[in-house]
């Protein structure tokens, strides 16, 4: 098998191979099989030639040695745009004249396992052309998108970006997240948290749709629930123990630093509540290391109010650790009570919240809803986010999470057994 074997381009023939190995490079002279030009604008076949130009376009590699196509790009008179035009060349890519469709592939498949910066280093390209053929990509993808059918789902908010804006609220800088519980991946994600997000994605997936939705998870976000409520009519909502946790873990953290500006602490008592120890104590008890356990105690010795902070939070632990909701909801009464003497407004208002949709906690118990699922999407969104490169493009981001989380992506499209091309 030669090279030219190797080289399989629709509707051109390889004239000849020129091997500059001393330089590092391969390129490969192909010639058109047939006479005919499409217009490159609008498929029309071109009238006559009118000139022609060179072209170089980077191909895939063989072994170490770079390589490339070279051709002839005819040009002919268009009778339907009425002007001369370059010939359609199939095996180019859109985004440019200088990559064929085939490196462009390669590249864009790196793009899902590793980092713009990452594959640019790899392969040479420059970081902004990997990432223009990672986001065209990903358009691409996403104008042909279907949601999948789903029956169970969780939804999540997730803050996305720190750069306030003009005329945008908090709400504006947060995404809202939805999940398939059953095949664990994202299907949709929405800009903000408002209830309009949650509405966009109900509205994408219609009205029949929205009604084989039996199981929401979420948050004790009263849009989120708004947004459930109008349009999925069979569906529970199910306060899940991940998105129950989160919200504890919160008021709890409000509570401690309460604690520690009240009592007006010396500043070695001070340095001891917080940094590491905020994380010490946020931890279920059976979980925590000796030396955790012993931080722990210095801290407890003198601190009776600290000592309450710390059964109500296992409490709360425990609410999730009994097998039906009878006994959790005891769980859940009994730890009411330690909160309201304990008397945190934080907590207060978290339990507060929390008493009378117990209904929503209770369908957890039902329902096949793991907190692993939004636990494990959120810990991978914040790993997106840190190899960032260019997620000011908010769209972009978004899109890369339905890529890693979701089925933005070559495996799903295999699974589907359908290419890009024809989807
Ligand atoms: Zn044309």
């Amino acid at each position: 098998m030669s090279l030219a074997d190797f080289v399989q381009l629709e509707g051109y023939k390889v004239a000849e191979t020129y091997k500059h190995l001393d330089a590092g490079y391969i390129l490969i002279a192909v010639e058109p099989t047939r006479r005919e030009m499409a217009c490159k604008r609008c498929g029309t076949c071109l009238q006559g030639q009118h000139g022609q130009h060179r072209i170089r376009a980077k191909f895939l590699p063989v072994f170490s040695y770079e390589a490339f196509i070279v051709f002839w790009r005819r040009k002919g008179f268009c009778p339907s745009c009425k002007k001369i035009r370059s010939e359609e060349i199939g095996f180019l890519s859109q985004e440019s004249p200088h990559l064929t469709k085939a490196y462009e592939t390669t590249i864009e498949e790196l793009t899902e396992i590793a980092a713009v910066s990452r594959v640019a280093d790899f392969t040479g390209e420059d970081k902004s052309t990997v990432w223009r053929l990672d986001y065209k990509r990903l358009l691409r993808l996403r104008s042909n998108y279907k949601v999948p059918s789903v029956t169970h789902i969780s939804v999540d908010e997730v803050y996305a970006r720190k750069k306030h804006q003009e005329g945008e609220t908090r709400n504006d800088r947060f995404f809202t997240i939805v999940t398939c519980m059953k095949t664990k991946k994202v299907v949709w994600v929405s800009d903000s948290r408002r209830k309009e997000g949650l509405d966009a994605f109900y509205k994408l997936i219609g009205p029949k749709a929205c009604a084989n939705i039996k199981v929401v998870a979420q948050d004790q976000h009263q849009d989120y629930l708004n947004s459930t409520k109008e349009h999925c009519p069979n569906a529970a909502v199910v306060y899940d123990k991940f998105h129950v946790l989160k919200s504890f873990n919160e008021a709890l953290n409000e509570a401690r630093k309460l604690y520690v500006k009240m009592f007006d602490l010396k500043k070695s008592e001070k340095k001891k509540m917080t940094g590491k120890f905020k994380f010490i104590l946020s931890k279920r008890a059976d979980r925590r290391t000796e030396d955790e356990k012993r931080k722990l105690e210095d801290v407890a010795a003198d601190n009776k109010i600290f000592l309450d902070l710390e059964l109500i939070k296992e409490s709360v632990f425990e609410i999730f650790r009994h097998e039906n909701a009878e006994d959790a909801k005891k769980q859940f009464e009994t730890t009411g009570e330690w909160i309201m003497k304990a008397g945190f407004p934080s907590l207060r208002n978290w339990f507060r919240h929390l008493e009378p949709n117990w209904d929503m906690i209770a369908g957890y118990y039902g329902s096949p809803v793991t907190s692993a699922l939004s636990e494990g999407i959120n810990n991978v969104i914040k790993t997106i986010k840190r190899r960032a490169y260019g997620y000011r493009n908010m769209d972009y981001f978004k899109l890369k999470i339905m890529q890693v989380c979701g089925l933005l992506n070559s495996n799903y499209l295999k699974a589907r057994g359908n290419h890009e091309s024809m989807a």
